[in-house]
């Protein structure tokens, strides 16, 4: 059975004082929820963050890592040194690394493996640009993202995956897909990952929407049969918004 998912993606937000405000002010105003809700602030805010939320169902997530194990890669953060601050969920993919740091399927299906290796969970983000959507080339772009990071997995390693379907052209654009859209592009990646795997591994990952959901799109988008819930950028910042996305699923 699959999990709903709430998840805040901080991007290059929040300083410390301010990610200890947004923190108390989500713990305190936290509706009671089946879904999972996870918050990813920056790397240097990480552990603070853990310890702030110790006794808070709210699960604290990082945005990124590299594949090594160790070594001479300046500014670069690995699965252990996540693992041991408390952190086992790692985003992966986000189309914004993809865009500004040129992360590759290649070096996402290094890092993917890398995660699970150490026992991690993997958020992995993907979706088509503009220019795909217009051409009608986005269900292939959808396909062989997932094909090259994702599809020479073991069926028992999908147990450690979640899936976030971003659409670029919807990221911090105010422009979101529409609820039909969304599910139409959800239920095309539970039938390609049925056609490489079985409908039991397509059945059980989660898949959320992530591009511009603010709280008056929430719940139409999650009311979608194969939305699983959502991650979220921008409204995720406001500690009234993300509860109110919190209350939509
Ligand atoms: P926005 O919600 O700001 O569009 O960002 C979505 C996103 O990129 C989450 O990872």
């Amino acid at each position: 059975m699959r999990s709903k998912i709430v998840a805040g993606n901080w991007k290059m937000n929040k300083n410390a004082e301010e990610t200890e405000a947004l923190l108390s002010e989500l713990a305190a105003k936290l509706p009671d929820t089946n879904a999972e809700v996870m918050v990813a602030p920056t790397f240097v805010n990480l552990a603070g963050a853990v310890r702030s939320l110790e006794s808070s169902v709210v699960k604290v997530i990082a945005q990124n890592m590299h594949f090594a194990e160790n070594g001479a890669y300046t500014g670069e953060i690995s699965a252990d040194m996540l693992l041991n601050i408390g952190v086992d969920t790692v985003i992966l993919g986000h189309s914004e690394r993809r865009a500004y740091f040129n992360e590759t399927d290649e070096i996402l299906a290094k890092k993917v493996a890398a995660a699970l290796d150490k026992n991690m969970r993997v958020m992995f983000c993907f979706g088509e640009e503009l220019e795909d959507r217009k051409s009608e080339n986005h269900f292939n772009v959808v396909e062989s993202q997932l094909k090259n990071a994702l599809f020479s997995l073991d069926a028992s390693s999908w147990s450690k995956i979640i899936l976030a379907y971003e659409p670029v052209w919807a990221i911090g654009t105010g422009e979101t897909a529409s609820p039909e859209q969304a599910q139409e592009m959800h239920a095309f990646i539970r039938k390609t990952i049925t056609e490489a795997y079985d409908t039991s591994v397509a059945n059980d990952v989660s898949i959320l929407y992530g591009g511009s959901v603010k709280p008056a799109n929430a719940k139409e988008i999650f009311g979608k049969p194969d939305v699983d819930g959502g991650l979220i950028g921008g409204a995720s910042l406001k500690a009234d918004d993300f509860v109110a996305i919190i209350e939509a699923i």
